[in-house]
């Protein structure tokens, strides 16, 4: 089979793979979705191979795509039918650790206490192939009313927004401010919208603003266009700031703003990976009472959770991508993904 391997730098490839057999373990999934993930620009750009991302792995080349979504083909001995069966449609969480640390073992395998030992389509094979080998136990079993597409969403840039909002434990009272309008910032418009909170979007790509209203947001806000983007959201919010903030983008700037929006007792959360953040810690922080979390994705459980809340609210997801490609045409997709002003794209290998 073909499968896509960054060769960092900007550049990939489209190489040959033997077939994968299963463990006594593993499934092999042949996959319906895969998406692209914002995440996955930093793997495309990198000038080192997944060792300088300090996510471990041995630079051999893998198949890239973590947000692996399809249907069971072939199961291996050990697994039991109730986990996994030929036809299941599934998402997979794109982990593996030990599998019994407090971590691994209350479903965040990538907080395992030995280190994450697998982060698929990083380090180890990945979805943006026809088929993936993975451990039965990195499944999530994918609700008949959710699609393929979706589900790979869920799989990472969704699930992440999910994982967010539910550390901040957002509620419908509340007002909250997201930085970024990429797949995670628009899943956590969406999904915050849906739990009923006010939402004002904020990015300096106007098309990627104006599209967060589809999505829900009741106020957009262009950092470019500001001189003081902070008294701007004061000035929605009674004077007071919002109650919580994401920062999706990354951006110093934003991270810090993300900080100075909320109000006193407020939160701040940052998804957003790499870069950096200067903070005036008495006056952004301490003195206001700021409660700031650094979110890393989401558990298993926070999946399947998400992807429930996504298929009871009946949640458009699928309206998060913008193109649909097939694994030959992973080089413009690429391309295109790069520029950061367009919508998602998923391969359907
Ligand atoms: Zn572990
Ligand atoms: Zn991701």
């Amino acid at each position: 089979m073909q499968g896509v391997v960054f060769l960092g730098n900007k550049k990939l490839e489209i190489q040959n793979f033997s077939d994968p057999n299963p463990g006594p373990d593993d499934v092999i999934l042949e996959i319906q979705a895969s998406g692209m993930c914002g995440s996955d620009l930093k793997f495309y750009r990198a000038s080192g191979g997944p060792s300088s991302l300090g996510l471990g792995g041995d630079d051999k080349p893998v198949i890239a795509g973590h947000e692996p979504c399809g249907i069971i083909v072939e199961v291996g001995s050990n697994v039991h039918k109730n986990l996994a069966y030929k036809g299941m449609r599934v998402m997979q969480h794109h982990y593996k650790g030990c599998g019994v640390c407090p971590h691994c073992s209350t479903g965040w395998q990538q907080l395992c206490v030995d280190g994450v030992e697998v982060v698929y389509g990083v380090t180890g094979n990945g979805a943006h192939a026809k088929y993936m080998k993975c451990p039965v136990s990195t499944l999530v079993a994918l609700r008949d009313d959710i699609s393929f597409v979706a589900g790979a969403a869920i799989s990472c840039g969704t699930g992440t927004a999910w994982g967010a909002l539910e550390r901040l434990e957002l509620k419908a009272s509340q007002t909250i401010a997201i930085y970024g309008m990429g797949p995670v910032g628009l899943s956590a418009v969406m999904l915050a919208h849906k739990m009923g909170a006010r939402v004002i979007a904020l990015d300096t790509n106007i098309q990627r603003l104006e599209r967060s209203i589809e999505f829900g947001a009741d106020n957009i806000l262009n950092p470019s266009k500001s001189s003081d983007i902070v008294s701007e959201i004061k000035d929605l919010t009674n004077g007071l700031g919002v109650h919580a903030s994401i920062d999706a983008s990354s951006s110093p700037i934003a991270r810090s703003n993300a900080i100075k929006c909320v109000r006193t007792w407020g939160k701040a959360c940052f998804v957003g990976e790499g870069g950096d953040v200067t903070i005036d810690v008495s006056n952004d922080l301490l003195r206001r009472q700021v409660t700031l979390i650094g979110s890393w994705t989401f558990s298993k459980h926070g999946q399947a959770e998400c992807a429930n809340f996504i298929a009871e609210k009946n949640i458009n997801v699928d309206k998060l991508f913008t193109h649909t490609w097939s694994l030959n045409q992973a080089k413009e997709a690429y391309e295109l993904f790069d520029l950061q002003s367009d919508g998602k794209g998923v391969f359907i290998p």
